[in-house]
């Protein structure tokens, strides 16, 4: 029998970080879904594609790519097509078309599909938009993170300046705004909030405080 924590929220809430860190601690295998949606992405712009008028030329790249999410000593390298993508898939270029291709039914199954197997018959905590409400709607644990748009802004401007990448505060607000939009509007797989899920307000919580908050919830269904 696996056990599955799934977390959803918004760009900027924590999610991943939070989620790596519990994973460490309790062991679970860590399933970063918006790290898949990324490779798919990725390998889009490398092959030229950056319109979603090209709807048949991206499922078919979603169809034949090969991601792999690998633990290295604690650390989650991506692999796409066995290349090492993770800072790659991080990128400005990335991050803007990322929403329109996962926004595309016929791509979403596809995934969809590959983050249940990645989950079978283990312990795992995944990480995305639509885990609690459609890829484990019965999942043991269920949590959604959120925070003002604002303080999720700070956060990447903050998180960018240290990657040294050169996007201005605003430039940031506005395409998180964007991106939120995006996510909420989706046809299949929209970010929504679970009827059964715990949410937990970030926005004046340190990374610290909200990790062990959900710690604390797993530990209780845990038992
Ligand atoms: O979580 P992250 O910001 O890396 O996700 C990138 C994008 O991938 C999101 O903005 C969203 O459009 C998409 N995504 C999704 N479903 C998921 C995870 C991510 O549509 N389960």
């Amino acid at each position: 029998m696996s056990f599955v924590v799934a977390i959803d929220g918004p760009a900027g809430t924590g999610k991943g970080t939070i989620t790596k860190l519990i994973a460490q601690e309790l062991k679970l295998v860590n399933i970063d879904t918006g790290a898949m949606y990324r490779c798919v992405t990725l390998q889009a712009l490398k092959q030229g594609i950056n319109t979603i008028e090209k709807k048949e030329e991206l499922i078919n790249i979603a169809k034949n790519i090969y991601i792999q999410l690998e633990n290295y000593n604690g650390e989650q390298k991506i692999l796409l097509n066995g290349e090492d993508v993770t800072s790659e898939i991080r990128s400005i270029e990335v991050s803007g078309f990322v929403s329109p291709v996962s926004s595309i039914p016929e791509i979403r199954e596809l995934m969809v599909d590959l983050q249940r197997k990645m989950a079978e018959g283990k312990d795992v905590i995944m990480e995305g938009r639509d885990i609690t409400t459609v890829v484990f709607p019965n999942a043991n644990v269920k949590i959604y993170l959120d925070a003002d748009v604002e303080e999720r802004a700070k956060r990447r401007y903050k998180e960018n300046i240290a990657k040294g990448m050169k996007e201005t505060y605003e430039e940031i607000l506005d395409k998180i705004k964007t991106r939120d939009y995006n996510d909420m509007h989706k046809e299949v797989g929209a970010l929504k909030i679970a009827e059964d899920a715990i949410v937990i307000d970030t926005t004046k919580m340190s990374i610290e405080e909200v990790k062990n908050k959900v710690k604390d919830i797993i530990l209780e269904r845990w038992k």
